[in-house]
This record gives C-alpha cells, structure tokens and sequence, in this order.
C-alpha cells in the first residue's frame, strides 16, 4: 500500500501565494485521491506495489494492460504531487545558484528569461497538466505534460514541477491562471531543486 506523504510544512506556510484552503483540499483531497486509487488499482498486484511508485512509471510497459491507465494517472498524480509539495517552502522569492544557477544561465539565458520560458509553458498546456524543469540527455529542459503524465515515464528527471489543474489555483484565482504562476515564483524551493539537480 502506498502512503501519502507527509507535507513538509503547515496548509498556510505558503499563503499569501498558495491560500491554506487551497492547499488543504488540493493535499488531502486530491493528492489522497490518487493515492487511494493507485492503491485500488494495484490490488491483487502485490509485485508491483511492492515497488516505488517512480519505477512503475519509468516502464509503464511492465504493468498490465487493463491497469495501465490507472497507475499512469494516479500513480503520476501521486508521484507528480509529492514533488510539487517538496518544491515549495515558506519565504520570498529566490533565484537558483551554484551549478544549477550556472546551468540555468547556460540553457535559458539567466534566471529571468528561465522564468519567462517556463511560465510561457505553464500558461500554453491546453487544459489540465503541468510544466517541468527537467534533466535529460540534452541537459536542462522546459516540457510539459498533460492530465498527470509524470516526466519519468518519458525518461527524464523532473528537478521543478508546476501544476497547472485548476484545482491547484480556482479558489484564489479562479480562471488566472498567470497570476497563480507569477505569485508561485515566491515559494520555490531552490535548495530543493538544486539537491535533485546535483544527485
Ligand atoms: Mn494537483
């Protein structure tokens, strides 16, 4: 049986940029769901639930077919939330340093332009999904996903997620969703990002 994991902080750590009733209802309802579901799913599968979560999504492959759908969708939904919350903290905005500072600058330009890139991608995914900072083959990367597609099943290595459901921002800020993103920027975890950057 997966678990959810902890939250790393209290549901009004984050305000005023992520509302406590937001969080409170996007963790333990949300996030429960899809564990509560990936855990419904894999009954009578106890070999695969015995696994990480990120190994069932790397090869979606091994799991059956009449599953399959479901793990890919909770199983991201819990996989892609757990980092999402790990990628927040309490604070004022920060800017990344050290090698993925220098990373960033390389790739996008600075850490301005990152922003601009990544929350051009965040606004431009066409319904629910989320836009990654990734690690791949080619280095740093901006891609979407859609629905809760994990970038792991893609093979690459998600560093900073953003989710962009409604449910992540409509009591706040109903249908905006570009203010939701230019307030988020002050809650990023760069220490975070930058430990999974370096591992
Ligand atoms: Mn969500």
């Amino acid at each position: 049986m997966y678990t959810l994991n902890k939250l790393p902080y209290s549901y009004d750590a984050l305000e005023p940029y992520i509302d406590a009733a937001t969080l409170e209802v996007h963790y333990g309802k949300h996030h429960q769901g899809y564990v509560n579901k990936l855990n419904a799913a894999l009954e009578g599968h106890e070999e695969l639930a015995s696994k990480p979560i990120e190994e069932l999504l790397r090869d979606l492959s091994t799991v059956p077919e009449d599953i399959r759908a479901a793990v890919r969708n909770n199983g991201g939904g819990a996989y892609n939330h757990t980092l999402y919350w790990e990628s927040m903290r309490a604070g004022t905005e920060a800017a990344p340093t050290g090698a993925l500072g220098d990373g960033i600058a390389k790739i996008f330009g600075g850490y301005d332009a990152f922003k601009e890139a990544f929350t051009k991608a965040a606004l431009g995914v066409f319904g629910s999904g989320w836009a990654w900072l990734v690690k791949g083959d080619g280095g740093l990367e901006i891609i979407q996903t859609p629905n809760q597609d994990s970038p792991v099943s893609a093979g690459e290595t998600p560093l900073l997620g953003v989710d962009v459901w409604e449910h992540a921002y409509y009591l706040k800020y109903q249908n905006r969703r570009d203010e939701y993103l230019k307030n988020w920027w002050n809650v990023v975890n760069w220490d975070e990002v930058a430990n999974r950057f370096a591992a």
